[in-house]
C-alpha cells in the first residue's frame, strides 16, 4: 500500500513528520508493507513556481495511491488561500470525494458526523460587483443535485447500519432555505425506508447546535450539507477538548480513495514553536488504517494516543508539557510495549478501554 503525504503548511509540516514513525512501526509489526511519498504540495510551492494542485495530480494519485494524508493549508504570504483554494476544492472535486467522515469521539461515545463534501454553498457559483476595489454586491449560489444528495445519504446510512447505529438526525434548515431544504428531507424520508434498522430524526441546524453543546448524548450519527457539517465540526472539536483533536476522511466511495486530514488548519500562531498536538493526524492515520481494512492496527494507535493523551505526555494545549516530537514519541513506545506483551493480535485493547 502506497500512500501520498501532504504536509502542506504551518503545524502540518510538524504534526504530520512527527506521526510517521507510528505508522512505521505499525507497517512493521503487522506486516503492512505501507509505504509513502511525500510530496511538497502548498505555499512554499505556490509562492516559488505558481503551483497549487500539480497537473497531473488528479490521474495519478488514485492510480499510484491508496489515499492521501494532508496535514494543513494556510499561510499569512496567502491571505486569500488561493493555493488552498486549488489543492483542496481541486481535490475534492476532481476526485469526487463526496462523503467527509467527522467523528467526534465524546463522553458519552462517539458521534458520526457525515458532512457532503462537494456542493452547497462551496459550489463557487455566485459572484460580486463594485468599484474601487470595494464590494457592493455579492452572491453565493447554495446548489444541490438530487443525484448527490442522495447518493450522500444511502452511503451514510449504509456506513452508519454497519457500524450498528440506530439514530440518525439530519441536520437542516429547511424553514430558512426552504428549497435545498426541501430536496434533503425528501431524500432522506426516501432513502431512510431502506434502512428499516435506523430511526430518523431531522432537526433545524441552530437547535441542532444547540442541542449538542447542551447534552450530545442523544446523537449517534449526522448527516450535513457542506457548510453546515464545517461549521458543526468545529463545535464537535471544542467539545472534544479543543482543533487539535479532530480528524476527518473524505472519500469517494465508488473508487475507495480518500483523503485524511486533521481539522485544524495551519496555526500560524502556534507553527515552528514544536507545540502542536499532532492527536488529530495519528488519528487521521487511524482512519486511514481502518479505510484500508486493518482494524487492528488502526485500533492500537488509537487507543495508544488517547492513552497518552490522559498523561503529563500530552502537548499544552491539552495541559500537557509534551511537544508534538514527545507525545509521538510517547504513543510509539506505548503501541511498541503493547506489541511486545501481547503480540500484534492481542495489543489492539489496552486494559478497562475498548478498542
Ligand atoms: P488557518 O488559516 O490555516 O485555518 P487558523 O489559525 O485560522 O489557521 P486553525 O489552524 O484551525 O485556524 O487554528 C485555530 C487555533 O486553534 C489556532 O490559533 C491554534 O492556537 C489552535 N490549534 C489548532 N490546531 C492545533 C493543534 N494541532 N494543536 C494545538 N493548537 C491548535
Amino acid at each position: 500500500m502506497r500512500i501520498a503525504i501532504v504536509p502542506g503548511d504551518g503545524i502540518g509540516k510538524e504534526v504530520v513528520p512527527a506521526a510517521l514513525p507510528a505508522l512505521r512501526l505499525l507497517s512493521d509489526a503487522f506486516g503492512l508493507d505501507i509505504t509513502y511519498d511525500v510530496l511538497d504540495w502548498g505555499a512554499d510551492r505556490w509562492l516559488a513556481d505558481g503551483t497549487g494542485l500539480p497537473d497531473d495530480a488528479l490521474d495519478r494519485l488514485p492510480k499510484e495511491y491508496a489515499g492521501v494524508l494532508l496535514g494543513a493549508l494556510g499561510d499569512p504570504r496567502i491571505p486569500d488561500m488561493a493555493h488552498g483554494r486549488e489543492i483542496l476544492l481541486g481535490l475534492r472535486t476532481g476526485l469526487d470525494l463526496y462523503v467527509n467522515h467527522r467523528p467526534l469521539h465524546l463522553e458519552h461515545g462517539t458521534i458520526d458526523l457525515y458532512r457532503e463534501n462537494t456542493q452547497g454553498l462551496y459550489s463557487q457559483i455566485g459572484g460580486s460587483v463594485g468599484s474601487r476595489g470595494r464590494v457592493s454586491v455579492a452572491m453565493d449560489e447554495c446548489v444541490y443535485t438530487r443525484d448527490t444528495v442522495e447518493r450522500f445519504v444511502r452511503h451514510c446510512l449504509d456506513r452508519l447500519r454497519a457500524a450498528g447505529r440506530r439514530k440518525v438526525t439530519l441536520v437542516h434548515k429547511a424553514n430558512a432555505v426552504p428549497h435545498t431544504g426541501r430536496l434533503w428531507q425528501e431524500v432522506f424520508r426516501a432513502e431512510l425506508d431502506r434502512f428499516p434498522e435506523l430511526t430518523g430524526a431531522e432537526e433545524y441546524v441552530d437547535a441542532f447546535c444547540y442541542h449538542l453543546v447542551r447534552d450530545a448524548s442523544g446523537y449517534e450519527g449526522v448527516l450535513a450539507s457542506n457548510l453546515f457539517g464545517d461549521i458543526i465540526s468545529d463545535i464537535g472539536a471544542a467539545l472534544m477538548g479543543g482543533l487539535g483533536l479532530a480528524c476527518s476522511a473524505s472519500v469517494c466511495p465508488e473508487t475507495g480513495f480518500a483523503l485524511f486530514e486533521p481539522v485544524h488548519g495551519s496555526a500560524p500562531d502556534i507553527a515552528g514553536r514544536g507545540i502542536a498536538n499532532p492527536y488529530a493526524t495519528a488519528m487521521c492515520l487511524a482512519m486511514l488504517l481502518d479505510h484500508t481494512g486493518h482494524a487492528d492496527a488502526a485500533a492500537l494507535l488509537r487507543n495508544c494516543v488517547r492513552h497518552a493523551a490522559r498523561t503529563g505526555a500530552a502537548t499544552p494545549d491539552l495541559g500537557g508539557t509534551g511537544t508534538t516530537v514527545s507525545f509521538m514519541s510517547e504513543v510509539t513506545a506505548l503501541m511498541e510495549k503493547r506489541l511486545t506483551i501481547e503480540g500484534p493480535r492481542q495489543a489492539r485493547r489496552l486494559p478497562h478501554e475498548e478498542s
